[in-house]
Parts: structure tokens; sequence; C-alpha cells
């Protein structure tokens, strides 16, 4: 796969881009700054330790570790020795991993020490050589880091070589590796510090997982791009963020994060004033929030579009109307059509269908996994996204849920965003899922899940009521289920997958 090329593609762009040495990278809060010339040195005493354990160009370093700047370097430090830097969710559970790392046969896994002892069989039925990084940046792999040296030749790499797997949440079913290039990352790194306007004045707030597209792409990506800084924090906790602002000027989240900041007594118009731009992505962000935000700081949030397989397709605009339910338009380089799902013919506008995309994000598939790849993918070069959509007549586009996610009632399709956008205007009701649950009659039976507001009490017939002027018979719910919370997993989506497990048998007599 690899083409002639001198340079390591990816982290060549970084040095290109890369202001004075001593310019801070990470702003760690209450610790130290790690500069410019510290991000080099860290990472090459990475690479160096990882060539040391025997990894060459092509391998796979699998990492399930907790945030902290380490993890950071180790991702770069992979990247610079030609490696695949393969990052997991610290909730995955040990049989998880067995799969991961039989799936993808790394040469390093790299761990938490406290879960070493109970992953070590797994690495080594998988071949790999077993290293710890502890939270505090500390382990087997800091210390082999430490000892080598901070100079390091970056291994040549082409447009086209891997530069990481990752492997796709999985909320509608098994995780899959996504392949995705240099030049996967770095044209979208591109577009988007061109788009959200970044420059080396920038400071973010980083609270997103990095084991993720969004924490470790699009954040960490845009900001090495840009030769800005970030204020890398553990984890999300709207006090702290509130007390960091005034240092910074940006910041990216998922809805959630938005979600807690609303409710948080120090969100103020004064707060917020010196702040440049709001970021969200990774799940849905409720008009009512983007509006309550909006009211309260002024600030009309971005919110942009994307998936571990295509980095970010589409954002709202950073000048002109950033519209609340909407994804924006397609990015510079990234084309974007709606489709027939069944038919493939593509729609017009306003029209739902499967939204597809094309452009150099676009990943180079699922690893080993031929037979995934060429089913999601047109002869055209177009990647089948899985998600349901339109595009308006501005342009602007909608998504209104996962293709799995879809209901089909009767022989009629319901799309869950839509009657949840009902339920979510009632008074009382903090947010809801709607799911499709099998049905003798019906095929599929409309089922709500819905949370009340804090100190709001919800009834079944209510809602019931409330709705039946409002949706076609066949959309309105046959049950409505109040509950404390949605299941959610660590990026905020709503499983619904989970839901439709606890209530399969809902309608069965
Ligand atoms: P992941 O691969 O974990 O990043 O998940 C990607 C999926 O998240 C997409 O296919 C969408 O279903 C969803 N998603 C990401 N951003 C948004 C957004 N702004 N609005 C609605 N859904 C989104």
């Amino acid at each position: 796969m690899s083409q002639k090329t001198e340079t390591n593609h990816l982290f060549s762009e970084i040095r290109s881009r890369m202001p004075s040495a001593d310019k801070p990278f990470l702003i760690i809060p209450g610790g130290e700054s790690i500069t410019y010339g510290e991000m080099v040195a860290r990472s090459a005493r990475f690479a160096n330790a990882l060539v040391g354990l025997g990894v060459k160009p092509g391998d796979r370093v699998a990492v399930q570790v907790e945030k902290s700047p380490a993890a950071l370097f180790l991702y770069l430090g992979c990247v610079r020795a030609g490696a695949i830097f393969l990052p997991l969710n610290q909730a995955y559970t040990p049989a998880e991993i067995e799969y991961f790392l039989g799936d993808a046969k790394p040469t390093v896994f790299v761990c938490d020490p406290g879960k070493a002892d109970a992953l070590a069989p797994f690495a080594k039925a998988a071949g790999a050589a077993l290293e710890t990084l502890g939270k505090d940046s500390k382990g087997s792999l800091t210390d082999k880091a430490q000892a080598a040296s901070p100079e390091f030749a970056d291994v040549a790499r082409g447009p086209d070589d891997l530069a990481a797997i990752l492997y796709t949440s999985g909320t509608t079913g098994r995780s899959k590796g996504a392949m995705l290039s240099h030049e996967n990352l770095a044209s979208n790194a591109r577009v988007l510090v061109e788009e959200w306007r970044f420059t080396g004045k920038d400071v973010l707030l980083h609270a997103l997982p990095i084991f993720h597209t969004h924490g470790l792409f699009v954040a960490t990506n845009v900001i090495l791009f840009a030769g800005a800084s970030m204020i890398f924090l553990a984890k999300f906790d709207a006090d702290e963020i509130m007390t960091l602002m005034p240092q910074a000027t940006t910041m990216m989240g998922v809805p959630t994060f938005y979600v807690r900041l609303v409710d948080h007594p120090r969100l103020t118009r004064d707060a917020t004033a010196h702040m440049r731009l709001f970021i969200s992505g990774s799940a849905p962000l409720l008009a009512e929030t983007h509006r309550e935000f909006e009211a309260k700081t002024g600030h009309a949030i971005l919110e942009r579009y994307g998936m571990t397989e295509t980095n970010m397709n589409t954002s709202n605009p950073y000048d002109g109307d950033r519209i609340a339910g909407t994804v924006g338009f397609p990015l510079p380089g990234t084309d974007l059509r709606v489709t027939n799902p069944d038919t493939a013919a593509v729609l017009g506008p306003d029209e739902i269908g499967m939204i597809e995309v094309r452009g150099p994000n676009v990943f180079k598939g699922y690893w080993q996994n031929p037979e995934k790849t060429a089913a999601e993918f047109r002869a055209d070069g177009f990647f089948i996204t899985g998600d349901l959509g339109k595009v308006d007549a501005s342009g602007y586009v909608h998504i209104v849920g996962r293709g799995k996610d879809l209901i089909i009632t009767g022989g009629y399709n319901v799309y869950p965003k839509e009657i949840e956008g009902e339920i979510d205007a009632m008074p009382g009701v903090n947010e809801s899922a709607v799911i499709g649950i099998a049905h003798r009659d019906f095929g599929e039976g409309v089922t709500a899940v819905v949370v009340p507001s804090k100190g709001a009490t919800l009834s079944e017939a209510a809602i019931v009521k409330a709705l039946e002027g409002r949706l076609a018979k066949f959309k309105q719910p046959k049950r409505v289920i109040i509950v404390d919370e949605l299941p959610r997993n660590t990026m905020g989506k709503v499983q619904k997958n989970v839901l439709r497990e606890t209530y399969k048998d809902l309608y069965k007599a």
C-alpha cells in the first residue's frame, strides 16, 4: 500500500504547520503546560520505544488507556513510527478486548496498569507484547519511552497508508475496524481549520475522550494543524469548564456537554462574551438546547456531522445561519447525496433517504472485512453512511436517524425523530427515544420511552392523548414508557439497541 515518499504524510504536515517550539500545545489545569517542542520530543520517545518493541511500519498498536497527555504522544509516536494506532474505549470489558485483539492482531497492546493481569492472556493469545500506561502517564511503556532518545527519524508514509484503525461504536451491530489513512485524517483537519477559522491564537477546551474520532482527530488534529493550544481535561465537569472558560476561545463537545452547561448558573452572556466558537457533534443536538444556549449566551452552537468511518462530512457555516436541528452543508471536497435505500436512485430536495458521502475524508474500508466494505460502498465510490436524512431547499443537511432505527409499522415508514420532536415539545418532558418493537399485527409497534423533566410527573395516557391530534394514527406510539434516564454510551449517543432489547417482549401476549 505504501507509495514512494520521503516524508511521513500526516506528521510532516503537522511539522510544517508547527508554531515556535516554546508555544504551549497542551495546557493541563493545575499542572504543566506542554510545549510543541516537548510534543515532538515526547512523541519521538514513544516512537523509539515502539520500534524497540519490534513495531514495524503497518503494524497495529492497540491502546486501551485512560485519557492522559502521554496517550496523545503515544498516538503521535505511532504515526511517526509508521504504525497504525488503534485506540479502544476504556469501557470495553475483557471479553470485548479479547475480540478486538483477536481481530486486529496488534504487535503491542497498551493497557492501564490496573487491568494488565486480567488482559495479559488475551494479549498473549493475539501475539501482542503487553505494556502499561496509567492515567498519571506512568507505566512500563512510559519507562521505556523515558529511557529512549527524544530524536526520531519519522518513517516515510504516503497519503494512502493507514494511520489508525478505529472500531465503530457498534450501537447498531458488532464493532468493525474502520481503516483511516494519513490523508483521510490530514485532509479533514485541513478543511476544518479553514471552515472553523482556527488560528494559532485559539485555545480549545478539550473534555472529550481520546479513543474516539471526535476528541482524537477532530479536536487534536485541528489544534495541531492550526498550531493552537488546548486545555486538556481528563473528563467533562461543568463547574471546571466554567472556571477555565476565561482562558479559552473555543470548545468542542457532545450535546450532553451543552445540555449540562445550559443548566449551569454561571453560564451567562458575560462569561462567554470572549468565546469565539462552540461546536457540537457526535449525536443530535436538540433544537431546544441550541435555542436555550443562544438565549443565555448569544452564541449559536455550530453543529457538524461526521462518523468514525468518514471523519467530518458536513458543518453549519462559520459565517451565515447556523440552523438548529440541521448539520449544515457538505464540507469542501466532500460530496453528499441522499438516495432511495432500496433502488439507490438519487433523491431531490426535502426527500428523506439514505445519506451517502464521498471524498478524501472517507475511510479505506473495514479491517479484514472486504464483504462488509463492498456492501457499504457504491460502485462510484460513495459510502452508504447508514444515516437517514434529507437536504433542504437551501442546501442544509438534516439527519432523521440511523437507518436501523427506522420503524416500519403496518407497512408505513416512521422516522423516530419526528415523533421524538413532538414528545420533547410537551411540557414536563426532558427527552424521549422512539423505537420499534416487534408486534404481531403491525410488524413493529411504535414505542416511546420518555424521561420527565426534573420534578414533573407524566402519564402514559396524557402523552398518548396529546399526540392524537398531532400525528397520523400510524405514527402514534402504541405504548409510552416513562423512565428516569435513557441508556447512553460514552459519546452521549442514546443506545436504542439497548432499549429495543429491554422492551422486546412488550407486545407479546
Ligand atoms: P461515531 O462513528 O461514533 O462517530 O458515530 C457516528 C454517528 O453519529 C453518525 O453516523 C450519526 O448517526 C451520529 N451523528 C454524529 N454527528 C451527528 C449530528 N450532529 N447529528 C445527528 N447525528 C450525528
